[in-house]
């Protein structure tokens, strides 16, 4: 199987994160990386790939150009202040209810503010997501290797796997968070369903819900969305995740949310992605675009459900006897000593191999 990755990530190398205001070690860290790698390195049966460069049009073709620019100009404009610090997060962010009984017309036309703080609330969801120096770098470059893994499914690969770091799925059309910055999967599963003019499924099987994913393609036929993820009244993202999010207008049935109850065990969660599996099979076309997460693991830090590195043999093994071509890119999971392990796991059923 080929792999897709590139050096690039080690940009983004936040130190700390806040949780509840205070800071911890960082979880979404280049090591995460470094473990996969070298468990497929020591595997034996995956091709390093170096993704192209596909610049910014299939960013945009998804996202708001004002998140892009924010992007890219957030942490020079911290130096051109000399604000000293190591990470950028917000304080104060335009939640619904400062706008509560405000036109729609009216909440729309609030203009971005220009200082820095207000800026970065005005494009981030949480205060968990530090932007660092090289945030923005690393960040293009998970967008290049999503798109490089796509490219070569649609050249005729079976199955593609894409290293992204960081990840994407909770970044929205004109909204940054959740460690992520550019949705990856997204942009892949656009720029795919163009391509090929068949409807486009992405299965996502992080534990959190990619409430960034289910935003970018709520209204929206040619892109199907199936996630199961930690119930969102226990986990982040909190405000997004229910059963009852089903897409509206064009987009109306094309979201399917599956939530997990507290400690799923591999049955209890295969249970489920069959029901998912059954769903994309009787609608999609011929490519799926998976959003795969290791923090569904029974010991990561900060998932709460309880699924073992045989069940990610067997999850893999399921996806693949879809019978669909796969572009898997990488989301979350943060208990890095077992997560090449896992991943190795995962990509051997999807290839209909054996585990190792
Ligand atoms: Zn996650």
């Amino acid at each position: 199987m080929q792999f897709v990755h590139t050096e690039r990530h080690r940009a983004h190398d936040p130190k700390v994160e806040t949780y509840l205001g205070l800071p911890i070690p960082a979880n979404e860290v280049p090591a995460r990386a470094d473990a996969i790698v070298a468990a497929l390195a020591a595997d034996g049966g995956f091709e390093l790939t170096p993704p192209t460069d596909h610049g910014t049009a299939p960013i945009l073709a998804v996202h708001d150009a004002g998140l892009l620019r924010f992007l890219e100009a957030a942490w020079p404009e911290v130096e051109r202040q000399r604000l000293s610090r190591e990470f950028l997060v917000a304080d104060t962010y335009p939640t619904r209810s400062m706008f509560a009984g405000m036109s729609d017309a009216l909440v729309a036309a609030r203009p971005e503010p220009v200082a820095i703080g207000g800026r970065v609330g005005w494009w981030g969801l949480d205060s968990s997501n530090p932007l660092v120096a090289g945030s923005y770098d690393a960040a293009r470059g998970a967008v290049d290797v999503a798109l490089t893994a796509a490219d070569l499914v649609l050249g005729g690969e079976t199955v593609t796997y894409g290293l992204c770091r960081p990840p994407g799925h909770h970044a929205a059309a004109a909204m940054a968070g959740g460690y992520c910055f550019f949705n990856n999967a997204a942009i892949a599963a656009h720029a795919i369903a163009e391509s090929t003019g068949e409807r486009v499924a992405i299965l996502d099987v992080d534990v959190h819900h990619g409430n960034g994913t289910q935003q970018i393609f709520w209204r929206r036929s040619d892109v199907l969305y199936a996630s199961l993820h930690a119930d969102p009244r226990r986990l982040y993202p909190f405000f997004l995740g229910h059963a009852d999010e089903v897409g509206e207008g064009p987009g109306a049935g094309t979201n399917l949310n599956l939530p997990q109850p507290l400690r799923a065990d591999d049955a209890t969660y295969l249970a489920d992605l069959d029901r998912a599996l059954e769903w994309i099979d009787a609608s999609a076309g011929s490519i799926v675009v998976v959003s795969l997460g290791f923090d569904t693991y029974e010991r990561d830090p900060i998932g709460d459900l309880a699924l073992t590195t045989a069940g990610y043999h067997e999850m893999g093994r399921r996806v693949g006897a879809l019978g669909r071509r796969l572009v898997i890119l990488q989301e979350g999971g943060y208990f890095v000593p077992d997560l090449g392990a896992n991943c190795v796991a995962w990509l051997r059923g999807a290839a209909g191999q054996p585990p190792a």
